[in-house]
């Protein structure tokens, strides 16, 4: 069966083109997809277009549309396995993780499916009579969905879940080197009843396909997650027709612990925080931040349980980490590991690709702890995105504070500490979109995420998530018109 998806039907390509996916335990191609050319990603915006314009979708009663959502999650569920399978032969994650993702995936379309129903209309007292005055909302229009490679599944659900109930109509845009879980779920969308032309789903490369799904007039709102060069892109590309553009990007995550937290906890937190998925996590804690008093024997613990973390491949049972998702990616997390050797960070242990026999056909790289770190180096300020954690050390709470927002991104931050209060007052201190006090990395739908600063500007999941999807509209209404007498002439 083709893989791209444009009003109601599959096809392929436009040119008969295709691309390799690799899985990154093996190195190896283990299936092709077809790739969208710049006409192809064309005919969906305008499936799109017609399916807003003149379709059914957004005026369909908001009851049939939460109908859909919930029988799109009861649908992944059914096709758990399958999903998750596909989904760590793409990213090359543990199946474990893969089967949490699918998991929240469904939990995403059911939240959605409740919150919908939720009235956000409202009238206005005017303190008149004779006047009724109304705020609406209706869906924004067509709307197109990017999404990165560490998340696929995810990132692409807390999107299109909302846009669909709130009736808009959607092109959607997996990263090209992890389509296949993203064909899968247009698949369940189709068979769950979304009309044709309402959900379209176009592979490919970002410059082929992105300006007709960032730049064209048809297309109301852009709606990106990945690298901050991108989004920057994206958001001058949406510049010119004044589109609604919400952007996810990077984090360079800090990970504040104190003296009086538990220091087997904190140590597992920070190594949990910083290796799950092998860093690959926008909100992984990358930067740990430490109590001076604490330092060593924190950085200690972490370092010898970051040596014993199992690498393999994310079908085997007993593998803790995967392998990084390309061989281009790993190239990238190297050029950091030499850059932090070259600014002077003391290399505690990783910084090379494992020995062992079993990870010599994967993109598989050591937990990495550099030390002796510092605000004034890359490695500390840029997002490596792979399996590195960098130390820094503070003597007091402001200082702590002050550390943890220097920083351009503001995604999330992670606090550990046994006195609340300090907990409450760093929390509050932090520019981060997310914090977490003596924990790191829950979420859940009913809250929003997104970033501060240079991680974004746009909020996913939660109320928030879905309002992006919607504009209001001010409707006055006047019971018993007469004239203004503005002019006497
Ligand atoms: P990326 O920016 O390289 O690509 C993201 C998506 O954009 C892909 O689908 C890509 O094909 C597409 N794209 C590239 N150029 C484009 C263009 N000119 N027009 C339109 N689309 C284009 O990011 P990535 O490497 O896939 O993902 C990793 C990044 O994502 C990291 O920086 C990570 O922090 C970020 N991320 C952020 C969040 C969040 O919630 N804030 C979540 C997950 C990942």
């Amino acid at each position: 069966m083709p893989d791209l998806f444009i009003d109601g039907s599959w096809r392929a390509s436009g040119d008969g083109g295709t691309r390799d996916v690799i899985d990154p335990f093996t190195g190896q191609a283990f299936t092709a997809v077809d790739e969208a050319t710049a006409d192809d990603a064309a005919a969906a915006v305008a499936a799109a277009r017609r399916a807003f314009d003149d379709g059914a979708w957004p005026s369909t009663p908001v009851d049939d549309r939460s109908k859909i959502l919930r029988r799109t999650a009861e649908l992944l569920e059914r096709d758990k396995e399958e999903i998750a399978h596909t989904e760590t032969l793409d990213t090359g994650k543990t199946l474990a993780e893969s089967r949490i993702d699918v998991d929240d995936v469904a939990a995403v379309f059911r939240y959605y499916a409740d919150e919908v129903l939720v009235d956000v209309d409202r009238t206005v007292d005017v303190g008149r009579d004779d006047v009724v005055s109304r705020v609406v909302h209706a869906p924004v229009g067509v709307c197109s969905l990017i999404a990165p490679w560490n998340y696929p599944l995810l990132q692409i659900a807390w999107k299109v879940a909302p846009a669909l109930g709130a009736g808009c109509t959607t092109v959607l845009k997996p990263s090209e080197v992890t389509p296949l879980s993203t064909v899968h779920l247009v698949r369940l969308l189709a068979e769950a009843g979304v009309p044709d032309g309402v959900v379209n789903l176009v592979l490919g490369g970002g410059p082929t396909v992105g300006p007709a799904l960032t730049e064209h007039d048809d297309v109301d709102l852009v709606s990106f997650t990945g690298g901050l060069a991108t989004g920057q892109r994206i958001l001058r590309a949406g510049a010119e027709s004044v589109k609604r553009v919400t952007v996810e990007l990077g984090g360079k995550n800090p990970h504040v612990v104190f003296a009086d937290a538990d220091l087997a906890t904190a140590v597992d937190l920070v190594l949990t925080g910083a290796f799950l998925h092998s860093g690959q996590v926008c909100s992984a804690g990358t930067r740990l931040i430490v109590e001076e008093s604490i330092a060593d024997e924190l950085v200690a613990g972490v370092v010898e349980r970051a040596r014993r973390i199992r690498l393999g491949s994310g079908l085997d049972p007993s593998s803790e980490s995967g392998p990084l998702v390309s061989a281009a990616h790993r190239e990238k997390v190297e050029g950091y590991v030499a850059l932090g050797l070259a600014e002077g960070a003391r290399l505690l242990t990783g910084g090379k690709r494992p020995a062992a026999e079993h990870l010599q056909t994967g993109f598989f790289y050591e937990p990495t702890v550099f030390d002796g770190c510092d605000r004034s180096m890359r490695i500390v300020q840029e997002e490596t995105f792979g399996p590195i954690l960098t130390v820094e050390r503070f003597r007091t709470e402001a200082e702590a504070v002050a550390l943890a927002n220097d920083t351009a991104y503001g995604l999330a931050g992670g606090v550990q500490t046994a006195d609340v209060a300090r907990g409450e007052r760093v929390a509050a201190a932090l520019r981060h979109g997310t914090v977490w006090i003596n924990d790191f990395g829950p979420y859940v739908p009913q809250a929003e995420w997104g970033g501060w600063g240079r991680s974004g500007n746009g909020r996913e999941l939660g109320p928030e998530g879905l309002a992006e999807y919607r504009q209001s509209k001010h409707v006055w209404r006047n019971a018993a018109p007469k004239p203004a007498d503005w002019f006497t002439g």
